[in-house]
């Protein structure tokens, strides 16, 4: 009998990673694979202490469901700062490749120690490629096949895999990838404008960091001009531009990040479902005003003040999620009386650390997301035809933008004044355009359907997967 395909899964550590990559992990077993699914020390705990008891949980072991959830040190030590990302990314590859080979070569019965993933032979590898090259390179060395994964836009791919081009161009400088004279830029005639200062590597902070980030990406469009697959969780109807133009990048979502109930979904908190889903069961139709920034943005008390009074000022009833690290200080400045006033018993507010923002989407009384824009959230709106209010941050988040308020036009932008600050009353004021705007309700619901027919049966994603995955079996 043939061996059952074992699959061994690794996202970067970041929560916006681990929640698609983990989607996928069910996907393939869904298809008949069993999949390893290597996080890092530090996140593999943050999971399985986030994990809800309706999951199948299992701590010990962290078997769900055919998917083996196991744990590789980072090399940071305890206490060290996981947001400083080019760090992590340097240190990881150091260590991290030397134990992920070690896992493979147990299961491959190489040496005498045992097996710890116990499912057979690992037959294949899908590494996010953020990680770099040094996944794909053990791949190779242990003979398995491999994939990379892109959980963000193929645009924001296809700037780093054009890495060369912008430099012959005269658009980046050779040596640490910041901008020259122009300000923008377009890969071609309809992909979007990209601004060269938001590139992932010009928006670091230090220069060191941009520095080595910058040359880290050089060496991984390298070892993907050798790899067979790059997967992205994107759809042909989002990007097609992109897509005719990278046809390397193939295109396999929008994944159901977070949607299978009862199975692990890959949380570093632990998301607040009852008390969200009943709340929202009590709102009207499309009232709810949900207001969520992923997993890592942060605010300054001044900013996090005025969103509040702009939802007060609203007068919408509203979903929002305050991280506990939400803001620099972690001290959680509500204007005076605000929680009193608005939220709470009697409040037409909600507030919670951290929301089944799947489950939040796909509920009929949402009306509208006040979004940071990372891909998941777009990708999640999208899905879920719900109207954006665009407010990025950082990286990706801004040409994410774009698409949401100028290609898709599904959104509008939340604009901030000359002193930086976007005010209680242009959030009060967006949101009441956004709800009045019927050609943005239409174009979202929409893209909607192009979505749901793109992961469906003979729908251009679900047939790349299927291509995929019959080439990671053979
Ligand atoms: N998310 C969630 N609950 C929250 C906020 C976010 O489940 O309260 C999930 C969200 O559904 C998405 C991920 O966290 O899958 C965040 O990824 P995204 O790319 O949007 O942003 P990032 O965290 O990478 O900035």
């Amino acid at each position: 009998m043939t061996p059952r395909p074992h699959a061994l899964v690794i996202p970067y550590p970041a929560q916006g990673h681990v929640i698609p990559l983990l989607e996928l992990a069910h996907a393939l077993v869904a298809r008949g694979f069993t999949v390893t699914f290597a996080n890092s020390e530090f996140n593999h705990h943050r999971v399985v202490a986030a994990m809800a008891d309706t999951t199948t949980k299992d701590g010990s072991t962290g078997l769900l469901d055919r998917i083996r959830l196991v744990a590789v040190p980072d090399g940071m030590d305890p206490g060290e700062d996981r947001s400083n990302l080019v760090r992590l990314t340097v240190v990881m590859a150091e260590h991290m490749a030397p134990r992920v080979e070690d896992l493979i070569r147990r299961s491959h019965g190489e040496t005498t120690e045992d097996d710890d993933t116990g499912d057979g032979p690992i037959t294949c590898m899908v590494a996010d490629y953020n990680l770099g090259t040094w996944a794909l390179d053990v791949a190779r060395r242990t003979r398995i096949k491999s994939a990379a994964i892109w959980p963000a836009s193929a645009a924001v791919l296809a700037s780093i895999l054009s890495i060369h081009r912008l430099i012959h161009e005269n658009i980046i400088d050779s040596n640490d990838g910041s901008a020259l004279t122009q300000a923008t830029f377009q890969l071609s005639p309809d992909m979007p404008v990209m601004h060269t200062a938001h590139l992932a590597w010009n928006c670091i902070g230090s220069h060191e960091g941009q520095e080595a980030l910058f040359r880290y990406l050089i060496g991984g469009v390298r070892a993907v001009e050798k790899c067979d697959f790059i997967l992205c969780n994107s759809f042909h109807g989002a990007e097609h531009a992109t897509f005719a133009r990278f046809p390397k990048v193939l295109p396999i979502g929008p994944l159901l990040t977070g949607e299978r109930r009862g199975k692990a979904v890959g949380h570093f908190w632990r998301p607040e479902d009852d008390a969200c889903i009943s709340w929202l069961d009590a709102q009207p139709a499309r009232s709810v005003v949900y207001v969520a920034f992923g997993s890592f943005t942060m605010f300054d008390s001044r900013q996090f003040q005025e969103l509040a009074l702009g939802l007060e000022l609203c007068g919408r009833p509203f979903l929002w999620v305050v991280r506990p690290d939400i803001v620099h200080g972690d001290v959680h400045d509500y204007p005076d009386g605000f929680l009193g006033r608005v939220v709470g018993a009697g409040g037409r507010g909600m507030v919670v650390a951290w929301s089944p923002q799947q489950r939040v989407l796909a509920h009929p009384a949402v009306a509208c997301f006040v979004s940071h824009c990372g891909w998941n959230s777009t990708m999640e709106g999208v899905r879920n035809g719900v109207p954006f209010l665009a407010w990025p941050y950082f990286a990706d988040q801004f040409v994410n933008k774009v698409y949401i308020c100028d290609v898709w036009k599904v959104g509008l932008e939340a604009e901030a004044n000359e002193s930086g600050v976007i005010t209680k009353e242009h959030i009060a004021g967006r949101v009441e355009e956004l709800m009045s705007d019927g050609g943005i309700r239409e174009r979202v619901e929409a893209m909607k359907k192009v979505s749901h027919e793109s992961v469906k049966e003979g729908g251009s994603s679900h047939d790349n997967f299927d291509m995929f995955v019959e080439a990671m079996k053979t």
